[in-house]
């Protein structure tokens, strides 16, 4: 038995606690008691039930340190609610969490169960079955989103197949609905957005401060052994783990990016640097996604920061934008379009005979209830992009600086900031033509933070354009000179960025172009594209066959890398091997004088 296995034992509940507490489901995702179902009663009258699910574990090869940091939260949470009075159910289960909730209502004679709506779409589809199967558990709404669905219907008035729905115009209402920076009905500073003053690259202007690391606690070093022990097949690594796992340690972690970093995010939002990868993002996506940390909160503090005049408008409102905006309008588009199922049948769908998502063997009744596996990922693909995903995403070095780097970050942290996931990453895929939905798989276990409702809208629609539109009103690519504009990458580079034909040339450039011309039906007519259209179209038959060649060229060398073993591994195992669940403690005997 593991030390957490005994701690939390300690806190099971007695017959009486069964019968006379309010008893409420907490996701994976959902480790908070300031808001939500935990602070409707006291700790006296709450119980709660967590499932530590290895089917869901296995249903990706999910980075390592993703792992950990969500198993070692979630027995840290349940911890730190026992601490204070609550009685806490902690289930290991190999089984997914709708049926392993279900099997334990009916062994413990569990009352009904409440739990805050579940923002992943797997898991909604997960419990809704088992629900169907007599699981006794009520939804209530989630309060950690900082807006609901009316939100969305005010602004754009329901959805529609087919419409186009611009971020602006939510965040907007967003603003005006909560106050944030607002003053007598008008925007604090004179206007909503300050992006364009935020768009410089980084130079070694002002040193960047180092985040808080956090060293691993005995919990923590358990859930390492643990997750090293039983997905050792995953992708990247537990070395140098040192995430926030605790309550404060989250709390430390985004009082620190509020003192020391704000005040630069916005002017150097878009840069990207080789020896700075993190530079003044906050890196709070993965607290914020498991709930440790709530987006008005931050959104508030982001917002007071300015009042002193050290944090500059354009830092505190480009940070509010991405949460009150983006992370918004996101789950909102992920939620409205059913994960990007119902887009209009205008939007080709992927051809392509590669296996697409893991099967999820361990939620076949919530398959069978479908026409088609729900579980399987949408695969939209405006632009008919589908070559495979390359082994440069598993690592094999393509000797594209910029790639390498990023790639290799990601296998080392499991994060990399935005400009880099949009402009390098799902910039070359989209370039040459990778599928988007490979490349959204790989996002999805490859990143601490991806979850389908943010990972999903973020590649299909923003990243690659596979929705046709609907996220982004045009396709996020360039070539090598932003590239080179807005990193130091392209000084560390084999290829030359300055030029766009020739061996030695930067294959980006050449593919942008190719890019633009192999989609020219699509996009040709998109008003925010005809600067590039004019551009193509002045260019000579003569250097257009070398940009063709050079492209081709390009894909080609991509194409023959060989993936590193652990990468076919990894993903054959995942849909098989089913490592065995920890034992389960047994309910405790009551003790005398406990209510
Ligand atoms: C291809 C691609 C894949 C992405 N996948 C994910 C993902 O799996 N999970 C995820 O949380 N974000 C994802 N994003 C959005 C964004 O890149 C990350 O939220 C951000 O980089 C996280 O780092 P940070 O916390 O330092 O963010 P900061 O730069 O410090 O921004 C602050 C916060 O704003 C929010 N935010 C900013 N942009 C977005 C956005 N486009 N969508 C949703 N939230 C946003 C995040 O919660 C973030 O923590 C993706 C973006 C792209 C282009």
């Amino acid at each position: 038995m593991s030390s957490f296995q005994r701690l939390i034992a300690d806190h099971a509940p007695t017959a009486a606690d069964l019968r006379n507490r309010r008893w409420i489901y907490i996701p994976y995702d959902r480790f908070t008691d300031r808001t939500g179902p935990l602070t409707e009663q006291s700790v006296q009258e709450t119980g709660i039930v967590i499932v530590e699910s290895t089917a869901k574990a296995l249903r990706r090869p999910y980075h390592k340190k993703k792992l950990v940091v969500l198993i070692s939260n979630m027995r840290h949470f349940a911890l730190e609610q026992a601490e204070k009075g609550v009685s806490v159910l902690y289930h290991f289960s190999p089984e997914s969490h709708g049926a392993a909730l279900l099997h334990l209502q009916r062994k413990m004679q569990l009352p009904k169960l409440v739990c805050m709506t579940p923002a992943e779409r797997e898991l909604r589809l997960d419990l809704a079955q088992a629900i169907h199967d007599g699981l006794n558990l009520e939804f209530v709404t989630d309060t950690t989103w900082a807006s609901q669905t009316d939100d969305f219907t005010k602004v754009y008035g329901g959805f529609k197949p087919g419409k186009a729905y611009v971020m602006d115009r939510f965040y907007r209402h967003m603003r005006q609905q909560t106050g944030i920076l607002m003053h007598g009905g008008k925007p604090v500073g004179g206007k909503f957005s300050f992006d364009a003053e935020n768009r410089s690259p980084y130079k070694g202007d002002v040193p960047v401060p180092r985040l808080p690391e956090f060293q691993p606690d005995a919990i923590t070093q358990e859930v390492i052994a643990f997750v090293e022990q039983n997905y050792a097949h995953h992708f990247g690594t537990t070395a140098g783990f040192n995430l926030p796992c605790t309550q404060q340690d989250a709390d430390t972690f985004w009082r620190f990016f509020l003192a020391h970093a704000l005040e630069h995010f916005g002017r150097f939002e878009d840069a990207m640097r080789d020896d700075e990868l993190q530079l003044f993002h906050s890196k709070t996506s993965v607290l914020l996604n498991l709930g440790r940390l709530l987006a008005m909160d931050l959104i508030r503090d982001a917002a007071a920061a300015t009042d002193d005049s050290v944090v500059p408008m354009a830092s505190a409102e480009g940070f509010i934008r991405q949460l009150l905006g983006w992370r918004e309008f996101m789950r909102h588009l992920h939620e409205q379009t059913d994960g990007y199922r119902l887009l209009t049948g205008h939007v080709p769908q992927e051809q392509s005979n590669r296996p697409q998502e893991i099967s999820p063997d361990q939620t076949t009744a919530a398959a069978r209830a479908y026409p088609d596996n729900p579980f399987k990922g949408a695969s939209p693909s405006a632009l008919g992009a589908s070559l495979p995903l390359p082994a440069v995403y598993w690592g094999a070095k393509s000797g594209l600086h910029c790639m390498d780097t990023v790639v290799a970050q990601v296998i080392d942290e499991g994060w990399s900031h935005h400009i880099t996931r949009l402009m390098v990453l799902s910039n070359l895929a989209t370039l040459c033509g990778f599928s988007p939905r490979e490349l959204t798989d790989w996002f999805w276990f490859a990143y601490v933070d991806a979850y389908d409702w943010v990972v999903e809208p973020n590649v299909l629609g923003m990243a690659t354009y596979a929705d046709g539109g609907l996220t982004a009103t045009k396709p996020y690519v360039s070539g090598a000179a932003y590239i080179n504009r807005m990193s130091n990458f392209c000084g560390h580079c084999r290829y030359d960025p300055k030029k766009s034909v020739g061996e030695d040339s930067c294959p980006f450039t050449a593919l942008y172009w190719t890019f633009l011309e192999r989609n020219q039906a699509v996009l040709g007519h998109n008003f925010r594209m005809q600067m590039p259209y004019t551009t193509l179209r002045r260019k000579q038959p003569e250097e257009l066959v070398q940009l063709r060649a050079r492209a081709a060229q390009a894909i080609e060398q991509l194409q023959s890398l060989a993936r590193p073993a652990y990468a076919t591994d990894a993903e054959a195992a995942t849909s098989k091997s089913h490592p065995a669940a920890e034992p389960q403690p047994k309910p405790r005997q009551a003790k005398p004088g406990r209510r």
